[in-house]
């Protein structure tokens, strides 16, 4: 398979329904992450009420460790992705304008690269080029 073929509608249709899973995905993981966190001040709340114990304080940091940051980078890449999905621009690399391959987008929809200017991308971003 060539990786200049634009995508066709049906791949378009599921890689739309990836997407689309992947952000009510993200979106029950955010609730979860934020009933999460109410439960977590109201936890410390009662474990600072009482007097110092060891085990009580590494309770307390078990409970830090599940309220981690919401990767919102990621919700924000999937949504601007499902706007795009159906324009002609999507599934083209930003960087070279070659066609990602599908197979690529079906493991990462909202990718913008294809994989050789990705893992450049990244080099670059770890040097702190970009
Ligand atoms: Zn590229």
């Amino acid at each position: 398979m060539t990786s200049t073929v634009q995508l066709s509608r049906d791949q378009r249709a599921v890689l739309a329904n990836l997407l689309q899973a992947r952000l009510l995905g993200l979106e029950q993981k955010r609730e979860l992450q934020l009933q999460g966190q109410s439960q977590a001040v109201s936890a410390r709340q009662t474990l600072l009420q009482d007097a110092d114990d060891a085990g009580q304080r590494s309770g307390e940091h078990e409970l830090e460790g599940i309220v981690g940051d919401i990767d919102s980078g990621e919700f924000q890449a999937i949504s601007d992705a499902l706007q795009r999905v159906h324009r002609a621009d999507y599934g083209l690399c930003v960087q070279c304008q070659e066609a990602i391959p599908f197979e690529r987008l079906l493991i990462e929809p909202q990718a913008l690269r294809c994989a050789g200017c990705q893992a450049l991308h990244e080099r670059r971003a770890k040097l702190g080029l970009t």
